[in-house]
């Protein structure tokens, strides 16, 4: 039995398949496991995520359960331990943040009204058409982009051009707090891992299967087997660059073309010095430049250490990715400095993620788009031929775009595959 992707999906498909005895082995391209859960080691003293941080909502939560098992350290952060500073730099008074709390619910509002409308249409033009953008002054714009960046773009990592007003929430999640592992969510991965034959570095081009056998291609290696569990990203199956042989379905083809995947880049930045208030975990900047560099974590809480972590989503994480790594210092600085003075320091060093370049993901998690349909997840998860079976993030209509949503979704997949072997 043949597990393609060493991600979380793939990871818990193969664990629950060898727990069951299946001679499983697991294909990976990259020199490393983990795929969107990926810790780096640039800081010995301080691992980074460069993929997913956080637990999101631990009540209920099978991650929570797997972290208590391995006594994992976890740290809770909080979005109401947060500060937002304004255009000129300053925190913003409580006029300015009575206005933003009544604007967002506003949005919420006009959404839910749209969602009962006779025809679907982008998140963005459901807010515009609703607060009569054209009338609207550039401070009123910047507070609107605000919220739609924040609330929308950086959770669901599509452009609000792009979201779904029907669907883009369709999803189900968990309650209680969120939670980041001190030590980098790697220490989940290596535990789920344990024990699995994985090969990595075997880049996956083509997926043959008959009635009876798949033959997976990497390279010059072929690859034999019963079942094969495909958990290859969304972004990957759009690319094209792994050819199925039948080709796949049309449902699944329809899928595959029209739902999003969207696009979140980190930016670490580590300081000589903490010249920030440490207090808080979130800091926002509310930017006149729509989307650009709003949304800052800082490490200083959980690690004591003098890092923050800024975040772009949507059209703007995807821009950055053709700047330099200079260009891109240089863009969070500007921000940085026009909130905490021209004296703070530059970074001693950075890490930064191009999601959406990536070969092995191309983009950073699936999103539901204009056009698209929450049935459209099931079409992507239905097996094939009874020999290809398929998990991932984006195959769970309940917990797209997260870990717990690719976990459960290889539980199900190795469910399906006790069922019909
Ligand atoms: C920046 C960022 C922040 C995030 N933050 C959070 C968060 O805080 N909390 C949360 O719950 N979720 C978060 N997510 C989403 C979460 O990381 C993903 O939903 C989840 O990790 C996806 O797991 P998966 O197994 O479906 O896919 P992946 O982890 O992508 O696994 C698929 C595997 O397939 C491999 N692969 C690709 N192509 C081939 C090929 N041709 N041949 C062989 N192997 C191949 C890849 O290398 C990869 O290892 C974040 C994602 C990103 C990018």
């Amino acid at each position: 039995m043949l597990v393609l992707g060493a991600g979380m999906a793939g990871l818990a498909a193969a664990r629950a398949l060898a727990q069951q005895d299946y001679d499983v082995t697991v294909l990976d391209a990259r020199d490393h496991i983990g795929g969107r859960t990926w810790t780096s080691r640039q800081w010995p003293d301080a691992p980074m995520d460069l993929g997913a941080s956080w637990i999101h909502g631990i009540e209920g939560n099978p991650l929570t359960t797997l972290a208590e098992e391995i006594e994992a350290r976890t740290f809770v952060t909080s979005y109401d331990s947060s500060i937002v500073y304004g255009p000129d730099g300053e925190p913003i008074d409580e006029r300015t943040e009575a206005q933003l709390e009544r604007l967002s619910e506003e949005i919420a509002e006009h959404i839910l009204t749209a969602q009962d409308a006779d025809n679907d249409q982008s998140v963005r033009r459901t807010v515009e058409r609703a607060l009569g953008w054209s009338r609207l002054s550039a401070a009123e714009k910047a507070r609107v982009n605000f919220v739609l960046s924040s609330e929308y773009e950086h959770e669901y990592s599509g452009s609000t051009e792009e979201l779904s007003t029907y669907w883009f929430d369709d999803g189900d999640g968990f309650d209680g707090d969120d939670v980041i592992f001190l030590d980098g969510y790697e220490t989940l991965v290596d535990a789920l891992a344990e024990g699995l034959r994985i090969q990595t570095n075997h880049p996956v081009q083509r997926i043959a299967w008959t009635e009876d056998q798949v033959v997976v291609t990497s390279g010059t290696d072929r690859f034999t087997a019963d079942y094969v569990v495909v958990t290859l990203p969304l972004g990957v199956l759009k690319s094209g660059d792994v050819v199925f042989e039948p080709a796949l379905p049309r449902n699944k083809q329809r899928a595959i073309s029209a739902l999003g995947m969207g696009v979140l880049n980190k930016c670490y930045l580590r300081f000589p010095s903490i010249f920030w208030p440490e207090e808080f975990d979130w800091l926002a900047y509310l930017t006149p430049n729509r989307g650009q560099w709003q949304e800052w974590v800082s490490l200083a809480r959980p690690t004591g250490l003098p890092i923050l972590l800024g975040f772009n989503a949507a059209d703007y994480g995807r821009a950055i990715e053709e700047m330099s790594d200079a260009e891109i210092v240089a863009s969070a600085m500007q921000t940085l400095r026009t909130v905490f003075g021209d004296d703070i320091p530059d970074p001693e060093d950075v890490q930064i993620t191009r999601w959406a370049a990536d070969p092995f993901a191309f983009g950073s998690y699936s999103f539901n788009a204009l056009g698209s349909t929450p049935e459209m997840r099931d079409h992507l998860a239905e097996p094939v031929g009874d020999r290809l079976f398929f998990a991932g993030e984006a195959t769970s209509r309940a917990y797209f775009a997260t870990v717990h949503g690719a976990y459960l979704s290889g539980l199900r997949a190795a469910e399906e595959i006790v069922a019909q072997a």
